[in-house]
């Protein structure tokens, strides 16, 4: 059995316009009325969050004072994942045609994520999301759970997954951040890394993942040509005839057939 994992913020939504509406919103909130200050435009803003530059960092560069920064970065931190403003997240392009190939190819198909359940609920419910995913196949945080670090907790949500679930043949994380490389490398589980979420390439290179790859429909299309789980599975060998050597000879084969006629 192949099993993928996928992240949800990055592979399959699509945060930045939330983010960069919260960096305005307690920007405005954290200066002064009359005080002058650099609102980033979306792209510089999301460059630097794809940079991985502390929050406090982007208030120093949008014209706050050393502490006024600080106070920035611990609004924001209090504000960004609350419920008022999760409606500005999109589903990403091309991510439900990657789930429903998950699923058609019968795929184990989980989802692990740094989002509380009540945070997962709500973008399920409005994307039509549940049905890739069965309760038992949800890895998220309870809405009580006292965060640390991604880096830290994400870990520890593939150990208690791999500890229930049963064992598969094969075994594939995607994911968008350092959180995801380190919570597939320290459970020996292959890993793409997605280009096209919170990290840019240089940031995802410190951490080495197995892969690169643009989006989740791309990991998801490498991954049911690349698996050993699923080049053996019935259903590939149907489609693709060619797949299997005893049942038709190769194309090279044949011409060397025909030209010795
Ligand atoms: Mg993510």
């Amino acid at each position: 059995m192949l099993r993928i994992v996928t992240d949800f913020d990055g592979p399959v939504i699509d945060v930045s316009q939330r983010y960069y509406l919260v960096y305005q919103l307690c920007l405005k909130k954290t200066c002064r009325p009359q005080q002058k200050v650099k609102e980033l435009s979306f792209s510089e803003f999301w460059d630097l969050k794809r940079s991985h530059i502390p929050e406090k960092q982007i208030g120093i560069l949008s014209g706050l004072e050393d502490t006024q920064a600080e106070a920035f970065a611990k609004l924001r931190k209090q504000t960004v994942h609350t419920h008022p403003y999760f409606q500005y997240d999109a589903l990403k392009p091309g991510a439900v045609n990657a789930l429903l190939k998950v699923k058609q190819a019968g795929c184990d198909l989980l989802v692990m994520t740094m989002r509380r359940v009540s945070e997962l609920n709500y973008a399920f419910e409005k994307y039509n999301l549940s049905r890739f995913f069965p309760e038992d196949r949800r890895y998220c945080l309870s809405d009580d759970y006292v965060k640390t670090q991604d880096i830290d907790d994400k870990p520890l949500l593939m150990e208690k997954a791999l500890s229930e679930l049963p064992p598969a043949t094969d075994t594939w994380m995607i994911g968008d951040t350092e959180a995801d490389i380190a919570a597939a490398k320290k459970h020996g589980i292959k890993v793409i890394a997605i280009e096209s979420g919170i990290r840019n390439r240089t940031q995802l290179e410190r951490y080495q993942p197995n892969y690169y790859l643009p989006s989740l429909l791309d990991a998801v299309n490498f991954i049911l040509n690349n698996s050993d789980a699923s080049l053996n599975s019935n259903w590939l060998l149907e489609k693709y005839s060619q797949l299997s050597n005893q049942k038709t000879p190769s194309i090279d084969y044949q011409k060397l057939i025909s030209s010795k006629k």
